[in-house]
């Protein structure tokens, strides 16, 4: 614990004076992430909006409102887990992070996961999504976990919907209620293995009691 608490405040040391891309001119706060460093679960993002930029926190406005609640829905304290975002500091105007940006900021993320070393990552919108599984759609992906090679690991990913999207769509939001009571039965143990053989090309995980 104090071992990997040290290096995610190095992450943090870094993210804060960094000027690998046009970002951090515009942003207030950098935002690099927080949550317990021991979590098995870590839940990734976008990029910093408003409130988060004023705060250097994540998800600390409407979105992390929800998020906590949905969290709560399956009987998780924010506080247990870890939360990060593509981008650390805020894009202006909460534009899209551009792709140099997010190439820009890969390596804090990449360190924080090899760091945390989570068991199940939920990504969060289509940026996250992206990131382990590129060229995915959000649509057709939600709630599904999969088997992913990340680093010196194999990990559960699991896409869901943004908390900002469902507040948009009372259909997203079902939906993604729907999808966090698939993190408990990950969570909870409920033994995942590999589907048949068709599962198996699609690298996709199959629950069962
Ligand atoms: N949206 C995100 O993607 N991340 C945050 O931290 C807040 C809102």
């Amino acid at each position: 614990m104090e071992e990997k608490k040290k290096k995610l405040d190095e992450i943090c040391k870094k993210v804060a004076v960094c000027r690998k891309c046009d970002l951090y001119k515009n942003a207030t706060k950098s935002v690099p992430g927080e949550g317990d460093p021991d979590s098995q679960l870590m839940f990734i993002g976008e990029g910093p909006g408003f409130n988060e930029d004023q705060q250097g926190r994540p998800f600390v406005g409407q979105a992390g409102k929800l998020l906590e609640k949905l969290l709560a829905s399956i009987g998780i304290e924010r506080k247990s887990v870890f939360i990060a975002n593509i981008v650390k500091h805020r894009p202006p105007e909460n534009r899209d992070p551009l792709p140099e940006e997010i190439e820009a900021c890969c390596e804090y993320l990449d360190e924080q996961i090899e760091t945390i070393d989570p068991r199940i990552i939920v990504t969060l919108g289509r940026f996250s999504l992206n990131k382990f599984l590129p060229g995915e759609f959000i649509s057709k992906t939600h709630g599904k976990a999969r088997f992913v090679d990340f680093g010196s690991k194999r990990r559960i990913v699991i896409p869901m919907y943004h908390p900002a999207a469902a507040l948009r769509s009372q259909m997203l939001m079902s939906q993604l209620a729907e999808d966090f009571k698939k993190i408990l039965e990950l969570m909870v143990g409920k033994k995942v293995q590999p589907g048949d053989e068709t599962d198996k090309q699609e690298n996709q995980l199959s629950l069962i009691n």
